[in-house]
């Protein structure tokens, strides 16, 4: 009998704000320790904190994007706790009244096919600051710039059945926050972490005791951790043993998880009401504005491309795969270039660049440009793509460079007929064997004429001239 994996995520995304969620400071990454703080991120006696506005207009447009019911009234809660990353000793979040609950998630399973799963709540939060055990030897540093960074915390239901499957919906997920300007969701940069719940139990059974997982820097981790405590549990269990509840960390080098060291037992973290916080009241009309603002998501978009630009589904996947790359195949598009042209540029020339530095060379007009002169003959494909990246290095006409390349086809047909002349003066025997019947020499015919032309000849030129003169 087989055993069925049951996992749920918890994704914590840095809201894309320029300030903290209860004070002014800068959320700028990289900077100097202990640089952006202020008594109240700091937790200076008798700093109050103020509710970032930018940020609660992210999370609900982050909440809209799952289709979640967005609560009129949520409230911020401290969650209690002691640790040296945590000045106030206790973290602002929000507890039993969320921002918003009951939303949902589609995305294309590896197992499953489309795939349908909840979202239990989203609300919003301040992280803690950063211990560094690294910098110091021997002793741990505090840095506190992160201290207060608005979050909010997306809890998945346990809908998710294997690892693979739990890498398909961040990646969904990430997407979808991305599309609707909530966040940059870089687990580099610490913008996006995932914490994984995952148990084991024969199918129909009620669910088994969860672990959890921490410590995953990339979406193939999550996915190998997984897969780790997934074997983990299944041999505890099938040796006689059975899972205990306990925080395990992924580490990375060895492929492993492994229990940390357990804080308490059981956390009784005394949530309460902020009493410097009254309730947050989010009213209709404002409510409304965030729905009429929502940008058009993943799904919209795909299904936009697949049928009104009638482009295959794989080049779908690809153009649609970030905001800023589906953007710029309709910016080319929007100069007239017609939607397979454009995606075959994107995806071959443009991504190239985009990949390394996160933005396109080219001017979509300039790419435009391009595309109409392979269009019209004026210079082949190949010769384009060295235009392109000329155009890449620095920018200019793209005729113009063309020209200084030398390589605009010559369609001129006096140079044409010239050309074909020559080449087949220069072979008699070859000519005389097409005349006697061997119809496949053109094609060397051709080619001759390219090369005497220095490749420059326009090839649709020189057939018509070729036939006139070996018909002769
Ligand atoms: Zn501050």
């Amino acid at each position: 009998m087989t055993w069925e994996t049951v996992i749920g995520l918890e994704v914590h995304v840095q809201l894309a704000t320029r300030s903290k969620m209860f004070c002014g400071c800068p959320t700028s990454y990289g900077e100097a320790p202990n640089t952006n703080v202020c008594p109240v991120c700091l937790g200076l006696p008798g700093a109050l904190p103020v509710p970032n506005a930018e940020a609660i207009r992210l999370g609900t447009l982050g909440a809209l994007a799952f289709g979640c019911s967005i609560h009129p009234v949520s409230v911020f809660a401290r969650k209690n706790y002691f640790y040296p990353d945590l000045p106030k000793g206790y973290q602002i979040s929000q507890f039993d009244k969320p921002l918003a609950t009951g939303g949902t998630l589609t995305f294309e399973s590896p197992e499953r096919g489309m795939l349908t799963v909840g979202i239990t709540r989203l609300h919003l939060e301040e992280d803690a600051g950063k211990s560094l055990h690294d910098r110091v030897p021997g002793q741990t540093a505090v840095d506190l710039n992160r201290a207060g960074t608005p979050l909010a915390e997306i809890v998945g239901d346990p809908d998710l059945r294997s690892p693979g499957e739990a890498r398909a919906y961040l990646v969904a997920l990430r997407q979808l926050l991305v599309y609707a300007g909530v966040s940059e969701c870089s687990m580099e940069e610490g913008s996006l972490r995932v914490d994984a719940n995952l148990s084991i139990r024969r199918p129909g059974d009620p669910l088994g005791t969860k672990t959890e997982v921490k410590n995953m820097n990339s979406f193939a981790n999550v996915e190998r951790a997984l897969e780790s405590e997934r074997a983990r549990q299944v041999a505890l269990v099938e040796g006689g043993g059975s899972v205990t509840q306990v925080t395990l960390t992924f580490n990375a080098a060895t492929g492993e998880v492994k229990p940390l060291r357990s804080k308490e037992d059981a956390h009784d973290y005394r949530y309460f009401p902020d009493p410097d916080l009254p309730p947050l009241v989010l009213d209709a009309t404002w409510l409304a504005e965030r729905s009429a603002e929502l940008p058009e998501l993943p799904a919209a978009r795909r299904a936009r491309f697949e049928s009104a630009l009638g482009l295959p589904a794989y080049d779908v996947g690809v153009l649609t795969a970030e905001p800023a790359i589906a953007d710029y195949f309709e910016a080319i598009v929007a100069a007239g270039t017609d939607p397979k042209t454009a995606a075959n540029w994107v995806m071959g020339e443009g991504l190239g660049s985009f990949s390394i530095t996160g933005s396109f060379a080219v001017m979509p007009a300039r790419v435009a440009a391009l595309a109409a002169m392979v269009a019209d003959g004026a210079v082949s494909l190949q010769a384009a793509k060295r235009v392109h990246a000329e155009l890449a290095a620095a920018d200019d006409n793209p005729r113009a460079i063309a020209e200084r390349l030398g390589v605009i086809q010559v369609r001129d047909e006096g140079a044409l007929e010239g050309w074909v002349a020559e080449v087949l003066a220069a072979h008699p025997d070859e000519v005389a064997r097409f005349r006697g019947g061997e119809a496949k020499l053109i094609g060397f015919f051709v080619g001759q004429v390219m090369k005497r032309s220095g490749g420059k000849a326009d090839p649709k030129g020189i057939q018509p001239i070729l036939r006139t003169q070996l018909g002769g």
